[in-house]
């Protein structure tokens, strides 16, 4: 397909998975391909695939991704070697293309659905700037906890809350304890706001049944998504003792609508960054034998009402790369994760938790950027932000890059804030 040669997002060396639903059909797996969505189904049916096994095509079939994430590391190699091939031959092109829809440049038009039917969700907490940042607001003179360096923290969130880019959140209301007051009330959210996160979606039903040892963790991630955990501060700070967060998280969840996979990820793997001298080794059983992180790019971008009213482009307010943020790599989080004996299932979600370096315009959510909102960002235009406001659009945007490999995508996830009064 010579029109995703450059593709920012989508050249060939991607090829990650959407669900889509077209008018009047089920949701159908589809593959980006450049400025295409390539319907699997279709694809199949032009006689694409035949060297796959039925079990691999049944999968394609599938109205999600669980189907395909459940078989094994080779078959879903199988599956982008067969695509590849087909999308790199001319002889292709004209047989695969009742099968491509122009993707909208306005993604919100497209219907797209949360490509894995998510069972359960669990979120991290594996920056370390992160969790030192927020830890210096709270606990000034103890701001990491003594157990950081030795135990991946997590909690469990709501399967339920996950949706996909574009999102509308409706503003929760939840207890909040205004300051110096003696009682809480029950309002609105003062201090919304999003984190900016990956997501490591599951598989490998087979793999899944055995103990997931730090040799083998790897192999059960499927892909990738960009994630964002919206998070009500205020009612946060209310809730979080003793057993963390909980109605001030599980409002809503929005993933990307395209999984990159662990294989088009494999050029942009970089070995975790060495811990600094004096910092605990990790336990033996989460020491994992050429532990690997990804460079991958993250961009934060908020717009406002005004800003749109004045023709004023989205505007950038951070940027992180993954590699340089985690003090717990994706192999440990799922290490960690089964050690007790958990049983995880295909397509379950692991959030990264705040992915955060050590300056400003590298925090991945506002609580750290703005010190709790006491300074706020100022945007073009002259408004300022110390929690988002209603309209406020946020688009968290994420590639990767490496020399002697082309760059791939993950196109948008995004979201709007609205108060339902
Ligand atoms: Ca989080």
């Amino acid at each position: 397909v010579v029109s995703a040669n450059g593709h920012p997002d989508f050249p060939i060396q991607n090829l990650p998975y959407g669900v889509v639903q077209f008018e009047l059909f089920q949701p159908e797996i589809v593959v980006a391909i450049g400025p295409f969505a390539l319907r699997l189904r279709g694809a199949l049916e032009a006689g694409w695939g035949e060297d796959l096994s039925l079990e691999i095509r049944a999968a394609l079939m599938a109205p999600w991704l669980n189907e395909l994430a459940a078989l094994r590391p080779a078959d879903w190699t199988a599956v982008r070697l067969a695509l590849s091939d087909a999308l790199a031959d001319p002889a292709w092109e004209d047989r695969l293309r009742p099968a491509m829809e122009l993707i909208p440049d306005d993604a919100s038009s497209f219907d797209h659905n949360v490509p894995v039917h998510v069972g359960d969700y669990t979120d991290f907490y594996a920056s370390i700037y992160h969790a030192t940042n927020v830890g210096a607001l709270f606990r000034p003179d103890q701001p990491l906890l003594p157990n950081y360096k030795w135990v991946p923290i997590g909690y469990h969130g709501r399967a339920s809350t996950i949706d996909v880019s574009f999102t509308v959140v409706d503003r929760p209301r939840g207890q909040i304890m205004l300051p110096g007051a003696t009682a809480p009330e029950y309002l609105w959210t003062r201090a919304l706001d999003y984190e900016v996160e990956l997501g490591l979606i599951l598989g490998d039903a087979a793999g899944l049944r055995w103990p997931t040892t730090a040799e083998t963790a790897r192999d059960r991630i499927f892909g990738v998504v960009l994630l964002n955990d919206w998070s009500a501060r205020d009612i946060q700070s209310w809730e979080y003792q003793p057993l963390g967060p909980f109605l001030s998280k599980s409002f809503r969840t929005t993933v990307s609508p395209w999984i990159v996979t662990s294989d088009a990820l494999r050029p942009f793997e970089v070995p975790m960054p060495r811990r600094p001298a004096g910092d605990p080794a990790p336990l033996e059983h989460l020491t994992v034998p050429d532990d690997f992180t990804w460079s991958i790019q993250l961009e934060t971008q908020i717009e406002t009402s005004g800003m749109r009213e004045q023709d004023l482009p989205i505007h950038t307010v951070s940027r992180v790369n993954y590699a340089d943020a985690m003090y717990w790599s994706p192999a440990q989080l799922v290490t960690h994760h089964t050690s007790n004996g958990c049983i995880m299932n295909v397509g379950d979600l692991l959030g990264t938790g705040t992915i955060s370096g050590p300056t400003p315009d590298s925090c991945g959510c506002l609580l750290e950027m703005t010190k709790r909102g006491t300074q706020p960002i100022i945007l073009p235009g002259g408004e300022s932000r110390g929690f988002l406001e209603d309209n406020d659009v946020v688009q968290i945007l994420g590639y990767c890059e490496a020399p002697h490999a082309v760059r791939i995508g993950f196109g948008d996830c995004s979201g709007s804030v609205e108060t339902d009064e």
